[in-house]
């Protein structure tokens, strides 16, 4: 399933792996993405934190200032939240430290119309994927430009990014769960993603669904390798001592909706594991 959109790539002569992450930004941008280089600093502290920095860059995104990192958008607070919670636990786990509080929880979740009809029929089937699972977080769908407390908990908004480097990027989440335990607050759909591949409706249902998957606090399956996006990261003996969700497998999970590149479309079982295992 998630080698399907290469072969079919291949096939159309283009060098483009799908991917949640591995981008620049080039031309026009519903968002207004403008990159910039990171500092040693920031760098050092994200590779702390085991995230892949060959792609990381500063940006604009959802109104802040932060960084591109992986599939997210994290301000330097977000940055340094998660490694005060790493610092404090000592761990590095599946899913982030900080998760959504206040449980059982209703999180409203809203789609720009910048997305059409695709975009709003795939976070429907996206919503369903977590609310069939029956954790004690369910998703339930509201207007997009709400104001104030009918503000949607989690937007998602379109932005436009072309294929960079043999990958294009699909989503950006903005970030994990905060320390207050909100998720978070929203997440991007790549439009260029619709022009130039025609997605189907499974494929950005499964991309919205692995999106939400960071809101609330799930990593990459394969964070310690990038396997799935056909890079082999070793970290060596130390890197791989990683946390998993009890009754998960420790090794690779190809199949996991939450794999670095994808465009996996469902939850697979570990996943729903995971996510019981959190809430
Ligand atoms: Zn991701």
């Amino acid at each position: 399933m998630i080698k399907k959109p290469i072969f079919k790539l291949a096939l159309l002569s283009l060098l483009i792996l799908i991917g949640f992450n591995s981008c620049q930004s080039e031309g026009e941008s519903l968002q207004n993405i403008e990159e910039e280089s990171l500092s040693g600093d920031l760098l050092s502290k994200l590779a702390g934190l085991h995230f892949d920095i060959s792609n990381a860059k500063m940006a604009t995104m959802f109104g802040e200032e932060g960084v591109r990192v992986e599939d997210l958008f994290l301000t330097e607070e977000q940055i340094d939240e998660l490694i005060e919670s790493y610092n404090d636990n000592q761990t590095r786990q599946y899913h982030t430290v900080n998760l959504v509080k206040r449980l059982p929880r209703v999180i409203t979740i809203a789609v720009s119309p910048d997305l059409g009809t695709l975009g709003s029929n795939a976070l429907d089937d996206a919503i369903d994927m977590y609310n069939n699972v029956g954790s004690l977080i369910t998703f339930e769908r509201v207007a997009f430009g709400l104001k104030g407390k009918k503000k949607a908990n989690i937007e998602v908004t379109a932005f436009s990014e072309q294929p960079s480097g043999g990958f294009i990027t699909l989503g950006i989440a903005a970030g994990f769960p905060s320390r207050k335990g909100d998720p978070a607050k929203s997440f991007g759909i790549n439009t260029v993603w619709f022009d130039l591949l025609n997605p189907s409706q499974g494929e950005v249902a499964g991309t919205m669904a692995h999106e939400i998957g960071h809101c609330i606090g799930f990593r990459h399956t394969d964070y310690q390798t990038r396997e799935s996006c056909g890079q082999n990261i070793n970290e060596g003996s130390a890197g791989v001592g990683a946390v998993y969700v009890d009754g998960t497998p420790t090794g690779s999970d190809p199949s996991s909706l939450m794999q670095a590149c994808g465009p996996a479309q469902t939850l697979n079982n570990n996943d729903k594991i995971a996510l019981l295992d959190m809430y």
